[in-house]
């Protein structure tokens, strides 16, 4: 199960959700340059074989399993964990 979590920007203070984990077809990537939320495929369920394809994001950037949080307004990394979280499967 995938979890959302609220994070506000702190260098333009705007508000966003992301999500991260794993759900039952996909892993949450993310772009590693402007931030932007992609669908990682997980494949072969019986397989512990790991997945190495790389995705390319429409912007240009890598996507990244282990991309930082990044505000979507401004890309800026500095950024606060709300409170508030969600599950996603
Ligand atoms: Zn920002
Ligand atoms: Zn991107």
């Amino acid at each position: 199960m995938g979890q959302i979590v609220n994070y506000r920007c702190g260098a333009c203070d705007s508000s966003f959700s992301w999500m991260s984990g794993s759900g039952t077809f996909t892993k949450m990537a993310h772009c590693g340059t402007c931030g932007a939320a992609h669908a990682w495929p997980l494949h072969g369920g019986r397989s512990k074989k790991q997945v190495t394809k790389t995705q390319k994001c429409s912007c240009g950037g890598t996507v990244r399993l282990d991309a930082k949080v990044r505000c979507p307004s401004c890309k800026a990394t500095d950024v606060i964990a709300g409170s508030d979280s969600a599950q996603w499967e």
